[in-house]
């Protein structure tokens, strides 16, 4: 399965890319994870994307596609299915990303938005925070408590640059400008499954798995 999940930032769909990794054992990419990874390392592109996502902007296209290309490789030598989680972005990336599977011979499974209204988005991120150590996030709505820790690992948590107020507003306009287009692109194309966002990540995950058992997908 080549799976795209689609989705504002803050509609849990890193959390549900984690789920489906496990239960149908396949990758999961995410490409903010993969940017923080290099920031952290602070390598030749960890440096050039800082600046670009600390202000709540895109990476540039051209090196998100490379770097996708790269993987996209690795998977089918591997042999593997994957579903990536921040990738495409654009309606460019989405483009390039449909040009590099034609190449590589294969056909993506399908683009799965995890549907929730933009301003409940807003009110998810601004509480959201997030494990040092493992990446998974959790939401303090009415304030963190102090003692808080990750309850996954037992990780320090912490609140990404980009989950504060100033850059939040600027990460959804440009998730409506940039990334929202991509729901009508892959509609156009056949692609596009979708599930309703609202309620608890374990309804979520049950309706994804009920959409694939009727598509046949595993
Ligand atoms: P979110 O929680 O908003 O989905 P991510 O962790 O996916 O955030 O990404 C964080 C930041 O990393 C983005 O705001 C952007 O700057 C950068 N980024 C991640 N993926 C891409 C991409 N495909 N194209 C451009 N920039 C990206
Ligand atoms: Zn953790």
């Amino acid at each position: 399965m080549r799976l795209v999940l689609l989705g504002g930032p803050g509609s849990g769909k890193g959390t549900q890319a984690d789920v489906l990794k496990k239960k149908y054992n396949i990758a999961k990419l995410s490409t903010g994870d993969l940017l923080r990874g290099e920031i952290t390392n602070n390598t030749e592109l960890g440096k050039q994307a800082k600046s670009y996502m600390d202000k709540g902007e895109l990476v540039p296209d051209s090196v998100m596609i490379s770097i996708l290309d790269k993987k996209t490789i690795e998977f089918e030598a591997k042999k593997q299915g994957y579903i990536l989680d921040g990738f495409p972005r654009t309606v460019p990336q989405a483009e390039a990303l449909l040009e590099m599977l034609k190449k590589q011979d294969v056909t993506l499974t399908m683009a799965l938005l995890i549907d929730v209204p933009e301003h409940e988005l807003v009110r998810r991120l601004s509480s959201r925070w997030t494990c040092k150590n493992c990446s998974a996030t959790v939401g303090y709505p009415d304030g963190k408590p102090d003692d808080a820790i990750c309850s996954q690992c037992g990780g320090e948590i912490y609140q990404r640059d980009d989950d504060k107020k100033e850059t939040i507003e600027n990460r959804m306009d440009v998730y409506m400008k940039n990334t929202a287009p991509l729901i009508g692109f892959f509609r156009n194309k056949g692609l596009l499954e979708s599930v309703d966002g609202f309620g608890s990540l374990e309804q979520i995950t049950q309706r994804i798995i009920m959409l694939f058992t009727e598509k046949d997908i595993v």
